[in-house]
């Protein structure tokens, strides 16, 4: 199961987030605002990213 930290900690580093901010945050997300909690690609604790890269880029954090 994701927990926040690392939802950030990968949103961070992942080359496809798409942030589904609105508002004054839209344009200019705060970086630490950065989360697949807030990624376009992003369907929930179930199932995870979309994309299927999440885990993949949890793995490459481990890494560095
Ligand atoms: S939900 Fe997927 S595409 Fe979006 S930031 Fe997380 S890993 Fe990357």
């Amino acid at each position: 199961m994701p927990n926040l930290e690392e939802m950030m900690a990968v949103g961070q580093t992942c080359s496809e987030y798409t942030p589904i901010l609105r508002g004054p945050q839209a344009s200019q997300p705060d970086p630490e605002d950065i989360s697949c909690e807030n990624c376009a690609h992003w369907q929930g604790e179930d199932e995870m990213c979309e994309l299927d890269i999440y885990l993949e880029q949890l793995l490459n954090l481990d890494q560095t």
